[in-house]
């Protein structure tokens, strides 16, 4: 089923936000934010499968406590875990590789990345697409893997308006359903109250602008010829996992199944955040069994940038092998 109907609206130009302003809505003062995105690195990276273009965009960093995202690892482990791996013991980075992908003269974003709801460090995709040449008006559809903040927090501007004035914004249904339309309870995340407060309101915040008009999809449903969703429910009730194909060449896009490869990859650890811990483990196994059988690329949403690699079956598991760049 193609479920993608292109709506074409007028685009007001008072609604097209650019990258500097949103910047600073996401927390950093001018001068920094100046500073900061023309003196870092790059923070796109193009390469194709078969004849789509896809560009991975990225909205930056967020993060938090380990144990957050390795929920039932031994402390003692997780530490030394992460100390081999040089990364910090207190503190895990997640990037936000979210995709863009360029097929039947259509633009799509896949997830539309965090913004300013985790933190000051979001909200650079603007930036990335400026980068490219291009703006928020060029986006034609944004898809998104589950409704959780970091994946949606850009679809709404400083003031309230669509971030992507011309997109239509395809949802995962059961996620619309749990966060949207009730009061989710989230006791089950491993995160103070009040937090967990600002992170329900922060997903209803982030979707009003696209309430009317907004495409509610059931994971399994192709959104585009190249594109399919695929069931991977656990994470949260709705969560679909990606696959952009095209001729021979795909790319399995693995949303939230891990948060860093390091904790959820190369150790069997479960993401806190996951609702059912059960189903998401079913899920994340079903899908790393496919892409390691298969050798499907791999894109990680929260991987380091730009997040692209393959994943091996070992005895024990599963490992993340980072792909080259691509100059
Ligand atoms: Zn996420």
């Amino acid at each position: 089923m193609n479920v993608f109907t292109l709506k074409r609206r007028a685009v007001m130009l008072s609604a097209v936000v650019g990258a500097s302003s949103m910047f600073v809505a996401a927390g950093g003062g001018i001068a920094n934010a100046q500073a900061t995105l023309t003196s870092g690195n790059a923070g796109h990276y193009r390469f194709r499968i078969g004849e789509i273009s896809a560009t991975v965009l990225s909205d930056g960093v967020i993060g938090g406590p380990p144990k957050v995202y390795a929920s039932d690892a031994p402390e003692a482990e997780l530490q030394e875990v992460l100390r081999q791996a040089f990364l910090p013991t207190d503190h895990m980075k997640l990037n936000l590789n979210t995709l863009l992908i360029e097929t039947g003269g259509r633009r799509i974003l896949i997830e539309a990345g965090a913004g300013g709801t985790m933190g000051p460090n979001g909200g650079r995709i603007f930036h990335n697409l400026a980068a490219i040449g291009l703006g928020p008006e060029d986006i034609d559809a944004v898809v998104i893997s589950h409704t959780h903040p970091d994946h949606v927090g850009n679809l709404r501007t400083a003031d309230g308006s669509k971030a992507f004035p011309r997109a239509t914004v395809f949802l995962p249904k059961a996620d619309w359903d749990f966060f949207v339309r009730n009061d989710p309870d989230l006791s089950y995340m491993p995160v103070p109250e009040d937090f967990r407060v600002r992170f329900g309101a922060a997903i209803k915040r982030s979707l009003e602008p696209v309430t009317k008009d907004v495409e509610l999809y059931q994971a399994g449903a192709e959104i585009v010829p190249g594109l399919t969703t695929i069931v991977a429910s656990g994470h949260t009730p709705g969560m679909a996992t990606f696959l952009v194909h095209s001729g021979n060449d795909q790319l399995l896009l693995t949303a939230d199944l891990a948060y860093h490869p390091v904790v959820n990859v190369d150790n069997p650890w479960r993401p806190g955040p996951d609702r059912d811990k059960e189903t998401a483990l079913a899920s994340r196994h079903r899908i790393f069994d496919r892409a390691a059988a298969d050798r499907i690329p791999v894109l990680g949403f929260h991987y380091p940038f730009p997040g692209l690699g393959r994943m091996l079956k070992t005895d024990g598991g599963y490992a993340w092998v980072p792909a080259g760049w691509q100059f």
